[in-house]
């Protein structure tokens, strides 16, 4: 990651201070970037209920994480997922948008077809966006 003037000063995710230079401020997964006071703040492991530093932690999916735990969790998910949407409620236009609009936190949407052996039945299959993004980088 390159951190240069031209791209401005962050600000805090958790009380909108700003860095007084840039790069300063530590990235926490799932939160942003935050200010140096903020993230020594002691926050609690949704897991393990260990404590850890706000910046030693990460949020996934609403839930405050130690790393360890976070690695597992992350680990945990599957790579891909489908969704199925039926034409017989929804006509296929709509479909199409809220399988883009509704893609699954974390992951991107990867191609939307008529299901196998179906004449309503859409999939919509998704990618973990971080093996996606691996994949296109
Ligand atoms: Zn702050
Ligand atoms: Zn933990």
């Amino acid at each position: 990651m390159q951190h240069t003037s031209s791209k401005g000063l962050a600000r805090c995710a958790i009380c909108g201070a700003a860095e007084t230079q840039p790069g300063t401020f530590p990235m926490v997964v799932g939160v942003g970037r935050v200010c140096l006071s903020d993230g020594m703040a002691p926050v609690k492991c949704e897991v393990c209920a260990g404590e850890v530093k706000l910046i030693t932690s990460a949020k996934l999916q609403g839930k405050t994480l130690c790393l360890s735990d976070y690695m597992r969790e992350i680990e945990k998910f599957r790579q891909h997922i489908v969704q199925t949407y039926d034409e017989d409620t929804e006509p296929a236009s709509s479909i199409l948008g809220r399988a883009y609009t509704e893609a699954p936190q974390g992951y991107t949407l990867l191609a939307v077809r008529r299901g196998r052996n179906s004449t309503h039945i859409w999939e919509a299959e998704y990618e973990k966006t971080e093996i996606f993004l691996m994949r296109c980088s």
